[in-house]
C-alpha cells in the first residue's frame, strides 16, 4: 500500500507499507522516516475516510452525524 505525499515529517514524501520479522510498518521513501504507531493509525483512518467519501459520490457534509438522507445512489429496492 502507498500513500502519496503523506509523510508527516517532510510533508511531500511518499509513504509505503512494508513488513519485516517484527511486523508491518510504514516508512517514507524520500526521507526514510518511520511512522509511529499513532501516525499509522491516523494514516489508515484518513485514507479509509477518503475512500468512503469517494465511494459515496464525493459528497461529504463534514458533520459527524450522517442524517437519514434519501438513497441517492439509486438503490432501487423492489418495493411494490
Ligand atoms: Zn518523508
Amino acid at each position: 500500500m502507498f500513500w502519496l505525499k503523506s509523510c508527516p515529517k517532510c510533508t511531500n514524501g511518499d509513504l509505503y507499507e512494508s513488513r519485516d520479522s517484527f511486523g508491518s510498518y510504514v516508512a517514507c521513501l524520500q526521507c526514510g522516516y518511520y511512522l509511529t504507531q499513532a501516525e499509522e493509525v491516523v494514516l489508515r483512518y484518513v485514507s479509509r475516510l477518503a475512500r468512503q467519501s469517494a465511494a459515496a459520490g464525493g459528497h461529504q457534509g463534514g458533520s459527524e452525524k450522517v442524517s437519514h438522507t434519501a438513497p441517492a445512489l439509486g438503490t432501487s429496492g423492489a418495493s411494490a
